[in-house]
């Protein structure tokens, strides 16, 4: 029997968007239950403000996505968050930076994906201004079908209403109003409303999903490939990427280096695929386990054009 690849696709999305609920689904529940998320605040709160020297950017990897604070002079930004669902968990990745949710001043979106955009409403909330780019407007419930077709009960659809709409064109304005000496950028590609956050003083881009750029080259031409091109005319030294790890430029382009073996066994197991085997047939060829097969397998169905480096990246399997 050949394996039809829709059917892992359809497969593998499904997993997908299922899994940060599964992998969340009852911390959020006691932290809103007995209500501890206000506990947060009671915690010692470190300094958010940013000061000469020091990182702007702190990583919080609470979900499937990479989440980013940025710290300014008045004001402190979140970019992205994870999928409806881990609220709780967002809580408690701050509580254990001894951070608290009321010390953040706003919401920045990469784009409107369910991954990126899943507490977003919830957030609000709490009292965390979404800010919406004008550019993202018709964007902005793109992915509400998703959760209701899940049944997530701790969705909840952002208003705009209670969101700060910015101009790309104002958004050095916006930014300075928190001390942050930077811009929004417009960067189609991965989707029409992917938009990136520039910083001067770290010469750093948080780019969301915008592909990696050691996958550039397959990019030409492409409105990713056209994006990049306006985002390294900034030259960075610093790329925060939604689900692949952060690449210093300065010291080495992102060749993603990894292991020879495990390179080779991606590439099989692709190569396997393409022909048409089962994730089953594929494991007993390869010797690689189940798990293996079909986390390798949904990220290449699910990125269209991803490199075997984006894999291993995206999979953080680099290390097994
Ligand atoms: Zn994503």
């Amino acid at each position: 029997m050949f394996w039809d690849t829709s059917l892992i696709k359809r497969t593998y999305i499904v997993t997908e968007q299922h899994r940060p609920c599964q992998e969340a689904s009852w911390l959020p529940w006691i932290f809103l239950h007995l209500k501890t998320y206000p506990l947060c605040g009671k915690i010692k709160a470190a300094k958010l403000k940013f000061k000469a020297g020091e990182k702007m950017v702190t990583q919080l990897k609470y979900s499937n996505t990479n989440t980013y604070l940025i710290s300014g002079k008045k004001g402190c930004v979140l970019f992205d968050t994870g999928w409806a669902g881990t609220f709780g968990l967002l809580c408690k990745a701050l509580g254990e930076k001894n951070i608290t949710l009321q010390q953040i001043s706003c919401l920045i979106i990469s784009h409107f994906h369910p991954d990126h955009m899943g507490l977003a409403g919830e957030l609000a909330e709490h009292g965390i201004e979404p800010v919406i780019a004008d550019v993202q407007l018709e964007y902005v419930h793109a992915s509400d079908h998703i959760f209701r077709k899940e049944n997530n009960r701790f969705f909840v659809p952002l208003d705009e209403n209670k969101a700060k709409i910015v101009s790309i064109r104002q958004s050095r304005k916006f930014l300075k109003s928190l001390g942050i000496s930077g811009e929004l950028i417009h960067t189609p590609g991965h989707s029409p409303d992917s938009i990136c956050v520039w910083l001067d003083d770290d010469r750093s881009l948080l780019v969301g999903d915008l592909a990696p750029l050691y996958e550039l080259e397959m990019h030409k031409n492409t409105p990713t490939g056209e994006s990049w091109e306006r985002l390294l005319k900034l030259r960075p030294k610093r790329v925060y990427y939604g689900h692949a790890k952060t690449a210093e430029l300065d010291s080495s382009l992102p060749a993603a280096p990894c292991d020879d073996d495990l390179y080779a066994l991606v590439k099989r197991i692709i190569r396997l695929c393409e022909k048409g085997q089962t994730p089953e047939r594929i494991s007993l060829r390869t010797n690689a386990p189940q798990k293996l097969v079909k986390d390798v397998l949904q990220i290449y169905v699910t990125h269209p054009g991803v490199s075997i480096n984006g894999i291993l990246d995206r999979l953080e399997i680099k290390d097994l």
